[in-house]
């Protein structure tokens, strides 16, 4: 099975009857040289077949087909300690049990977890998450289509069978473990999520995850939160983790345009360079504020961590950064301020340019403000920058695709190297459909990279003191669905940039001497 890493680069066969299905394609993507295919209904298999490759999965489209499934050479290949994974009917059949498709009309059906292991890695017992499919097959809109989900109805768990997740409609069993000598077969409905794998698609949004945990895995850093809380609960997430972990701080940064308070999390020593990680500037894009909690509980779960120098630099995470585009969802804060476009750096030159406008005002898409620093927000991010050496200064948002930008500094060649480790870490991981191309599907990872425009934003601000980057990941502004693969990427990001430029900093502090 997977190591901890999920550097696993064992190889997998599907055995199937569609080698040109979605399924297998998207496989292909995720894993590029470890998948292979054989196609049951015209080629002979048996245990010899198997035993190169480290994990066999059946997915077969034409129920008949399943007849041509050798279940016993599965059952001794499984023994001798692999992983096997089915799709549900095909375990139904293995077994004699009631298979079922339930169609729920508009209403989205969801799992519950119910065991944490690796298969689940990042999501907690009792979590649901949306999975089903559509009959149209195509756009996850309820509205103009039907929504279905598969089960096996009267499971009964044993010493050996458990039930990883049930269905929320009607309790029947959706993925199951069954141990089998020393390996085990996983069954799990992966023919219900349609294959148009997107983080706006709430149905597929988590499709291969759970594989991945098996495969290879997936999940690292990232963590499910079932719902988005309101600001006041975040702010007592903060501090719950602050005060669990001793070496996590909390620091009230100020009230921000709409009276609320801004809040920090803090660990290292405050004397030394600074990491400033900031989400949230744009409120609607709030998902990363999760990502940016979950970096701080790994620093206060794991200071041991040789990436994060406790002794050597100061961290501050603000994880929230506009209160009120996060309590009400919009990109401005309250007094309709594009916070990004209201930093003192070249503001008389910027003008509100998104979409074109006739005249300009507060609430246009990149209003910059009556004046530069005019905003309580944008004067406490300042302050910070201005009142400590820097180390880095990330900003967090999101949009339709994944960008690294960086600040126009002559001396960001460390930034390139920031940005290698963080495409290395996020390899063979996640697949996503890109945007607008039509069912396109490609590994997530960063997809621009380059230079950032002069705009009044922060890390350009943060760029006349030290490196600083802006982030962007793919976000939907409206569920929390696909947040294991955000948290897991914005922590992953984070770990990159202390990791390379604390090496960076270190290096030419001693050369310096
Ligand atoms: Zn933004």
């Amino acid at each position: 099975m997977g190591d901890r890493l999920g550097g696993s680069r064992g190889l997998i066969l599907v055995l199937t009857d569609s080698e040109q299905d979605w399924f297998c394609r998207n496989l292909k993507i995720l894993y590029p040289d470890r998948v292979h295919t054989l196609d049951i209904t015209t080629r002979e298999y048996d245990l010899e077949t198997l035993r190169p490759y480290d994990y066999v999965l059946t997915f077969i489209r034409d129920g008949k087909n399943v007849e041509k499934i050798r279940y016993n050479v599965l059952d001794r290949y499984a023994a001798e300690g692999h992983s096997v994974v089915m799709c549900l009917y095909e375990y139904a059949r293995r077994k004699s049990l009631r298979f079922n498709k339930e169609y729920t009309g508009k209403l989205r059906p969801m799992i519950e977890i119910l065991v944490e292991n690796d298969v689940t890695k990042g999501f907690k017992r009792s979590d649901r998450v949306y999975w089903y499919g559509n009959v149209g097959g195509g756009v996850d809109d309820p509205e103009s289509d039907q929504l279905l989900q598969r089960q096996i109805l009267d499971l009964e768990e044993s010493e050996t069978v458990r039930v990883l997740a049930r269905s929320t409609v009607n309790g029947g069993a959706v993925f199951i473990e069954e141990k089998v000598g020393d390996g085990r077969i996983i069954a799990m409905d992966l023919i219900s999520p349609n294959e148009a794998v997107s983080w706006d698609f709430k149905g597929s949004a988590n499709k291969y995850v759970f594989l991945g945990n098996i495969l290879g895995g997936t999940v690292r850093y990232g963590k499910y939160y079932q719902r988005k809380l309101s600001y006041d609960e975040f702010v007592e997430a903060m501090k719950s983790l602050c005060e669990k972990y001793v070496h996590l701080w909390l620091e009230d940064e100020g009230a921000s345009s709409d009276g609320s308070k801004i809040y920090s999390i803090n660990a290292g020593d405050r004397s030394k360079p600074l990491f400033l990680f900031v989400g949230c500037l744009h409120g609607w894009e709030w998902e990363n504020s999760y990502g940016l909690l979950t970096l701080a509980e790994y620093i206060g779960s794991h200071p041991e961590d040789e990436r994060i120098k406790l002794k050597e630099f100061f961290i501050k995470i603000i994880p929230i950064a506009n209160p009120y585009g996060y309590k009400n969802n919009t990109r401005q804060n309250a007094n309709g301020v594009d916070l990004n476009r209201n930093f003192d750096f070249k503001w008389e030159e910027y003008k509100v340019q998104h979409p074109p406008q006739d005249v300009v005002q507060p609430w246009d898409y990149d209003w910059k403000g009556e004046s530069p620093a005019s905003e309580a927000e944008t004067k406490i991010l300042q302050r910070i920058i201005d009142s400590h050496e820097i180390a880095c200064v990330v900003d967090f948002h999101s949009a339709s695709s994944t960008a690294f930008a960086k600040p126009k500094r002559p001396d960001d060649a460390v930034l390139n190297l920031v940005y290698g480790e963080i495409v290395r870490n996020l390899k063979d991981r996640y697949i996503r459909a890109l945007w607008g191309t039509e069912g396109k599907h490609v590994q997530l990872s960063i997809d621009h990279f380059g230079p950032l425009s002069d705009a009044p934003e922060m890390v350009n601000y943060a760029s006349k003191k030290g490196l600083s980057f802006l982030i962007e990941t793919v976000g939907n502004r409206d569920e929390t669905h696909g947040t294991v693969m955000h948290t897991d990427m914005v922590v992953e990001i984070c770990l990159a940039t202390l990791k390379v430029i604390g090496e960076e900093v270190l290096r030419r502090k001693k050369g310096g001497c």
